[in-house]
């Protein structure tokens, strides 16, 4: 007999554990501010949520079964980097919920100051061109 092997749940499943169900809830709900389809960890916003990755809690590779209580809907970068970090078998899945649950806002937090420091240096070195240009010492 050939063993019935169900696909993963739907994205909407995981969606609705995670956020509606678990008791991570109230961690993942406030960090994640509302239903508006984006990665758990980074927030990292998608068109749906059927764009974001189920990656696995326990991985499939250690026995983890493909159950919504077993995935979080994560961005490419996310799934790759908690796979990284928290990849080891032993690894409890409490310790990568944690990661993801304080991992708010990691992109929304930082890109706006990233964005300033670029800026800033760009017009820091316009104007020392244009003053070059003119023969003024900038400084
Ligand atoms: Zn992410």
């Amino acid at each position: 007999m050939t063993g019935y092997r169900p696909g993963p749940p739907a994205h909407e499943a995981i969606r609705r554990y995670w956020l509606d169900i678990s008791p991570w809830r109230q961690q993942l709900v406030v960090h994640l501010g509302g239903n508006e389809p984006c990665c758990f960890a980074c927030q990292l916003g998608f068109d749906s949520w059927t764009h974001t990755e189920r990656a696995h809690l326990i991985a499939h590779a250690h026995g983890g079964p493909s159950t919504p209580d077993n995935l979080v809907l994560l961005c490419a970068l996310c799934h790759a980097t908690m796979d990284v970090l928290f990849g080891h078998p032993t690894c409890p899945p409490e310790l990568k919920l944690t990661w993801i649950a304080h991992h708010p806002g990691w992109y929304a937090t930082r890109l706006p100051h990233w964005k300033a420091a670029i800026g800033q240096l760009d017009e820091r070195s316009y104007q020392a061109q244009v003053a070059a240009t003119q023969g003024i010492d900038p400084t």
